[in-house]
């Protein structure tokens, strides 16, 4: 293969021969390099750890994490607004959008989409723990707005 003359250059000397323009590198964040966290307190009821968060850097917006619940875990009522994705990863789980009737179940494999601004909450089966990705975008810099918690009666038996 013939390199453009400059290349040739840049590389017999060691040079890179990226310019301004090219994309940053990948990025892999290894397990390990960040502790899981707890679900605060205000913002959920139960056992809730969260792992492998992350949060692209402008201009991208998407940000999340594995979070698991422990059984009868669950986060309180939110917002997201711009919606959030959720794909269930292990156990059993429930999700409920303000106003329904029902709560759904939730399993692996299953892929949840919650629309902009509506009001849901998600969690564990009373007696099986449930894990998910979840995904959100932000919206000026806010990917969530929290409010009260769920009670034992809205979550059911
Ligand atoms: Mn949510």
């Amino acid at each position: 293969m013939k390199l453009p003359a400059a290349a040739a250059i840049a590389l017999s000397m060691g040079l890179s021969t990226a310019s301004a323009m090219e994309p940053a590198p990948i990025q892999v964040t290894r397990i390990g390099t960040q502790p899981s966290s707890a679900g605060a307190e205000q913002n959920f009821t139960g056992a809730v750890r969260v792992d492998s968060r992350f949060q692209a850097a402008a201009p991208a917006r998407v940000g999340g994490g594995i979070v698991t619940f422990e059984p009868g875990a669950r986060t309180a009522w939110h917002t997201h607004p711009l919606g959030q994705t959720l794909i269930v990863t292990a156990g059993v789980g429930r999700v409920q959008k303000w106003g329904d009737a029902v709560v759904q179940e939730i399993r692996p494999g299953d892929v949840v989409w919650i629309p902009p601004g509506a009001k849901h909450w998600h969690g564990a089966s009373p007696t099986v723990g449930m894990s998910h990705v979840a995904i959100s975008e932000a919206l000026d810099g806010k990917s969530v707005e929290w409010m009260e918690k769920v009670s034992k009666e809205q979550y059911g038996q």
